[in-house]
């Protein structure tokens, strides 16, 4: 057994600079189930949405931030979000994080959906930097110990003798080398374990985007929501393994051409920008296109840019690309839309709490309310790292009269054969596809009650297996993925209408009389 002042899951954005902060408070243990920098944080390109030109305002960007969300934004949450983000940034510089400058200015980039210059980046590997300078300051801090290779398998409550109710008062953990399961006993647990991607058969998130700490908290009472917005990124590279590739939208904006594979175009009967239309738009168009022809991806013509400027400009796409054994400028470039951002899990205040005392939540884990039905882009490095300070600030004065709890029982599974891989994986290929299929960009009631049917079928099957098997890696993922999907389903099962990024052609449009709030979820 190990004990802290506070456990952190996930060692993303959210999850260290939360310990960075806590940690001058108390001693934090922090658990991460692969390599440390293994993070949707560590692939993000465009950059960290945050006020510092002189044309822009905090309630410029709450305004931009309110009109993305389609209604459903917290206005409490998002105001804090943009007040307090730039000195958050200017943190992330104190610490080290080396962002892309003008002369001594930053360098500010210009995204969909905001009125001015304000995405502050590093060249176009912005997450990677983040990710380095926040490792190197934790392990230059003696009260942050950090566990790789540890996967949380469950939270751990029991009962407050202040309050009589429950407590969250640790996690279980799964160490992946001895194959221990280790229980972490603390005065609280931040969730920092990022989104759920994963849940489709295309998408850009790293292979840990598997819904853990959405699922863990759900199965332990707290309150999940909006599970249904997930943001499609239009244009991933296909064929795809774990994670797709980007091609970013700067390549259309430069004038590539979107395709069917006949090679004609189609963008044009959907918007009058055509292959420039808003990103929710292309994304829903290409899958409609792939729906009606029955093909696997659609085509990205980028012919009409000359071969200088995709040198110049796109070098690292043109590398990726041939890497995969296509020339982008000889050949179109295959693409799909891909899951790219969860907008919805768990339910928090603007200090991080959940609905279950002593549960801390911030990143994409969490549903602060900022994104509402659709995220701005590049709000959500910011919203990681906001909120996690304010967790911080919160939990931290209060850990010296919290008492720490045992927990009454360990959740553990009773078996101790090893599952069988085949299933495994072939549960997980099934998720994947019922979910690009069925709840993916455009849905129906007739899809989405199908999939509901199928993916409880496969959550009995998941859970028979938890039941009498050994926890092992992949297992945990597994049950935790069934149940992110299931979440999303029951959520967009819920919405009787259309609003940001849930579109249900039987709902088609917007319903304020009876939709306009949260879809809220408990066990
Ligand atoms: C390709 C790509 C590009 C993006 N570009 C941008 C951008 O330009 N701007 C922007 O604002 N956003 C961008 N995003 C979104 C943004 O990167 C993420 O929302 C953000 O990094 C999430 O940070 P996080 O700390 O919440 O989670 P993550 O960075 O995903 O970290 C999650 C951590 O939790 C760990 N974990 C998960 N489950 C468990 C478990 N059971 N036990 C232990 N550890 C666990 C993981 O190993 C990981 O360490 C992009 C995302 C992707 C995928």
């Amino acid at each position: 057994m190990i004990q802290a002042d506070v456990v952190v899951v996930g060692s993303g954005i959210a999850g260290l600079s939360f310990a960075l902060k806590v940690a001058k408070y108390g001693s934090v243990v922090m658990v991460t189930k692969k390599d440390r920098p293994e993070s949707s944080t560590n692939y993000a390109q465009g950059g960290i949405a945050a006020v510092f030109g002189q044309d822009d305002s905090p309630d410029l960007h709450m305004e931009d931030t309110l009109v993305a969300g389609a209604g459903l934004c917290h206005p409490d949450a998002v105001r804090v979000l943009v007040q307090e983000g730039p000195q958050r940034v200017s943190e992330l510089i104190a610490l080290g994080v080396h962002f892309t400058r003008q002369g001594q200015d930053l360098s500010l980039g210009l995204e969909g959906g905001h009125s001015r210059r304000r995405i502050v980046r590093a060249d176009d590997l912005t997450g990677r930097e983040i990710e380095r300078a926040l490792l190197t300051a934790a392990a230059e801090t003696g009260n942050v110990r950090i566990f790789e290779n540890h996967a949380a398998v469950d939270l751990l409550t029991a009962t407050d003798p202040g309050t009589l109710g429950e407590r969250c008062c640790g996690v279980l953990v799964l160490d992946a080398e001895t194959g221990e399961l280790v229980p972490i006993l603390a005065r609280a647990v931040l969730l920092a374990t990022g989104g759920c991607g994963q849940v489709y058969r295309h998408t850009t998130n790293p292979s840990i985007a598997t819904g853990d700490g959405v699922a863990m908290a759900y199965r332990a009472g707290a309150k999940v929501a909006n599970m249904e917005f997930i943001q499609f990124h239009p244009t991933a590279l296909y064929p795809a393994s774990e994670r797709s590739f980007l091609i970013s939208e700067a390549v259309r904006g430069e004038g590539a051409v979107l395709r069917r594979r006949d090679g004609s175009t189609f963008m044009e009967s959907y918007h009058p920008l055509a292959s420039l239309a808003p990103r929710d738009v292309v994304a829903r168009a290409i899958d409609r296109e792939m729906k009606l022809t029955g093909d696997p991806h659609v085509l990205l013509d980028c012919s009409a840019i000359p071969a200088h400027e995709v040198r110049e400009r796109f070098p690292n796409i043109l590398r990726e690309t041939a890497g995969r054994g296509i020339d982008m400028l000889g050949q179109p470039l295959p693409v799909v839309p891909a899951a790219h951002y969860l907008c919805g899990g768990v339910l928090t205040d603007t200090d991080g709490r959940s609905s279950v005392p002593g549960l801390y939540a911030a990143g994409e884990t969490a549903c602060t309310g900022v994104h509402g039905a659709n995220r701005l882009a590049s709000n959500s490095l910011l919203e990681a790292v906001v909120f996690a300070h304010r967790a911080a600030e919160r939990l931290g004065p209060q850990l010296s009269v919290t008492r720490p709890l045992q927990p009454e029982t360990l959740p553990a599974p009773a078996g101790r054969g090893d599952p069988e891989g085949v299933l495994l994986a072939h549960d997980r290929d099934e998720i994947r596809g019922v979910m690009w299929d069925l709840v993916g960009i455009v849905r129906s009631d007739e899809r989405l009650a199908v999939a509901e049917g199928r993916l409880r079928q496969i959550a009995q099957h998941v859970n028979g297996v938890w039941a009498e098997s050994r926890a092992t890696p992949e297992l945990v993922e597994l049950r935790n993925l069934i149940q992110s999907a299931l979440l999303v389903v029951r959520c967009a099962i819920r919405r009787k209408e259309s609003r940001g990024l849930h579109h249900n052609v039987d709902h088609p449009y917007r319903d304020n009389e009876h939709c306009l709030r949260d879809t809220i979820v408990v066990r």
